[in-house]
């Protein structure tokens, strides 16, 4: 079991990593190094990271293809936001909602 100085030097793991980001700098870690066993630690990782499922599909909860699927659905439901709000003119739930997941989905703060 080798260690490789010079990565481990140029890649160390942020403090308050998350689970991807802790999963990200293990998976790079396999590739370069081998002072420890990474696959045993990725699978123990893998098993956290609390998931969401669309269309049969399960992706990591906060990951960017989650944040993608929110960003298709605000994007469906502001299609139709017009009509709602046409009829319930003081509800402004559902905008706040769709502003609430591109915030989230984007990184950006709510306009
Ligand atoms: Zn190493």
């Amino acid at each position: 079991m080798e260690i490789n100085i010079k990565w481990h030097k140029k890649n160390k793991m942020l403090k308050n990593a998350t689970i991807e980001q802790k999963i990200k700098w293990h998976e790079e870690h396999a590739r370069h190094c081998c002072c420890r066993d990474s696959k045993k630690h990725l699978l123990q990782l893998k098993k956290k990271i609390p998931l969401t499922v669309k269309n049969h599909q399960v992706v990591a909860r906060n990951s960017r293809k989650h944040k993608a699927w929110a960003l298709e659905a605000a994007k469906e439901a502001r299609k139709v936001l017009l009509i709602f709000e046409k009829e319930n003119p003081k509800d402004n739930r559902p905008r706040l909602a769709i502003e609430a997941i591109k915030a989230w989905a984007t990184g950006k703060k709510r306009a």
